[in-house]
């Protein structure tokens, strides 16, 4: 690449955004042999998809799910659409396969089965997030990445692995160190013809024959748009300052749709000092309770949500709009500490952090607060120490006589009776987020009257198809599905 417009800088197909999605359409684009551009802006491609738990929901059974997810997406995404997602998710294990990787379903899992008591909290979701949505039991077993056939690696990092093993493999050129911040449009006709990037404070330019497909990612990381379509600020689990929205803001500037702008993936995590990202929280043991700014409870805390449970702490009093839980407080006692971290361990952009499976070491670091009463704890942590006294006091009430006040089960839940005491800031945390262009069934970027914009392709969780209720399981192989579509849209065939 030069960084003058020259016959080196025209490819058939420019793809902006290296992760999952960037990475199934370049193969995709380059094995129906066309001459492929990555173009990335970090110094390494993998985005969220290489720190991500990695889990693709299989189709038990395809009329069902498709029903399924028109339900949850209420109108808002088209049946094509639907239809295509899952006719893809069917085709994936062999696409994988091919591509030299292995998923395989998860054969612990229980699907249809009611939830077994216990930790970890929160814990697996067998199926869907919404059991109770029509179609529910057509969403299949959860497949995962063995080590054992996927070169010792599982969840992200396998998939992460195989796919960049492939660009390589096909020799797609990838630009890294390269931010894309335009697209270049023909104005007579419309088509998108190109993109306009910076490397190191220089602008280039490389035109696409045939189409440019975005692929770059949400707004995770993009505080002012997180404000805007999503109601506040919330930090993230993904991995810091890679998605933060300008694929939206380039289709927008074309002439783009949107859709799905206030869909999210809403989880809990943990921020401490010099982390950007979020940790998400997991507790291991029954001796905890969360509680909001005002040191009361606020929930069954055996039934945190993993997809959703952030939606919890969005609370906002309706006379001085205070988020009265965010943030909330994760309160737990010395069993539990000792029980395992209070955070995953398996996802996440600060798997490498050395969070000791005992919690000592955030202890130490003075990121979990602890204190050998309770209301010294309640000092620390900025709450009133009588309101959190009388709350725990509730709590071990309701537990003993099997009468709490959330309806927690004792099965699900230990007295919070023996110091130490330990408490940390909880918050609602973004995993991903899910609006930006909206595209048609083939990947096409459309107008606002559903026309695609020529030569624009869209996929990923740019634009995802999936609204407000997230089902879970469902954005990474939306990546792979998606990519592979607007690859080969963007050339005028079907995925190979
Ligand atoms: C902790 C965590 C766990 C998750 N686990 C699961 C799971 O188990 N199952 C599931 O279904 N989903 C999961 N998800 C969500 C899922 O991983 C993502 O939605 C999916 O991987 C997104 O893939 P993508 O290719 O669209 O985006 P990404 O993989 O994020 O790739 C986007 C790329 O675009 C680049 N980029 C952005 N802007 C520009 C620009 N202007 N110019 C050039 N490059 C740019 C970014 O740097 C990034 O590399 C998880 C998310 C998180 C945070």
């Amino acid at each position: 690449m030069t960084s003058h417009g020259d016959q080196t800088n025209i490819f058939d197909v420019i793809i902006v955004g290296y992760g999952g999605a960037g990475a199934a359409a370049a193969i995709e684009a380059s094995d129906a042999g066309a001459s492929v551009l990555i173009v990335e802006k970090f110094g390494e491609g993998g985005g969220t998809t290489k720190m991500a738990g990695g889990n693709i929901r299989s189709v038990g059974d395809a009329n069902k799910m498709i029903a399924h997810l028109d339900a949850l997406t209420d109108g808002t995404t088209d049946r094509g659409s639907i239809e295509a997602h899952v006719r893809g998710l069917v085709d994936l294990p062999i696409w994988i396969e091919r591509c030299g990787g292995v998923i395989r379903t998860d054969p612990s899992e229980m699907l249809g089965a009611p939830r077994q008591p216990g930790p970890p909290y929160p814990g697996a979701t067998p199926g869907t997030m919404f059991p109770g949505v029509v179609g529910a039991d057509g969403i299949g077993l959860r497949y995962r990445w063995p080590k054992a056939q996927n070169k010792g690696l599982s969840r992200g990092k396998a998939a992460w692995t195989m796919l960049s093993d492939n660009i390589e493999r096909r020799r797609v050129e990838v630009l890294t160190n390269t931010y894309v911040k335009r697209l270049m449009c023909d104005h007579l006709s419309g088509r998108i013809t190109g993109i306009v990037a910076e490397q190191g404070g220089k602008e280039i330019r490389a035109t696409a024959r045939q189409g440019v497909v975005l692929a770059s990612g949400g707004f995770a990381w993009n505080k002012d748009m997180l404000r805007e379509w999503i109601g506040a600020a919330i930090p993230s689990a993904a991995p810091p300052h890679r998605n933060t929205g300008e694929g939206i803001l380039m289709a927008q500037a074309v002439g783009a749709s949107l859709w799905h702008m206030n869909g999210i993936v809403l989880s809990m995590g943990m921020l401490v000092p010099g982390f950007d990202a979020t940790f998400a929280l997991k507790v291991r043991e029954r001796g905890f309770i969360l509680v909001d700014r005002g040191a009361q409870r606020f929930c069954d805390e055996s039934r945190l949500a993993g997809h959703s449970g952030g939606m919890l702490l969005e609370d906002r009093d309706h006379h001085d709009a205070i988020w009265r839980r965010i943030p909330s407080y994760v309160i737990f006692d010395e069993a539990t500490r000792l029980a395992g971290p209070i955070t995953t361990t398996d996802a996440g952009f600060n798997l490498d952090s050395g969070w000791s499976d005992d919690n000592s070491m955030p202890v130490e670091s003075g990121w979990i607060s602890t204190s050998s009463s309770l209301a010294g704890l309640a000092s620390k942590l900025g709450l009133d120490a009588q309101s959190l006294v009388t709350t725990i006091d509730d709590y071990n009430r309701g537990i003993e006589t099997d009468k709490d006040a959330f309806g927690r089960s004792r099965m699900d839940a230990n007295p919070i009776e023996n110091g130490p005491f330990y408490g940390i800031a909880v918050w609602p945390t973004v995993y991903n987020t899910q609006g930006g262009p909206r595209r048609s069934a083939k990947g096409e970027i459309l107008d606002p009257w559903g026309v695609p914009i020529p030569g624009l392709f869209g996929a990923g969780e740019l634009g995802s198809i999936f609204g407000s209720l997230y089902p879970g399981g469902m954005n990474y192989g939306e990546a792979f599905v998606s990519g592979r579509v607007a690859g080969a849209t963007a050339l005028g065939v079907e995925p190979k």
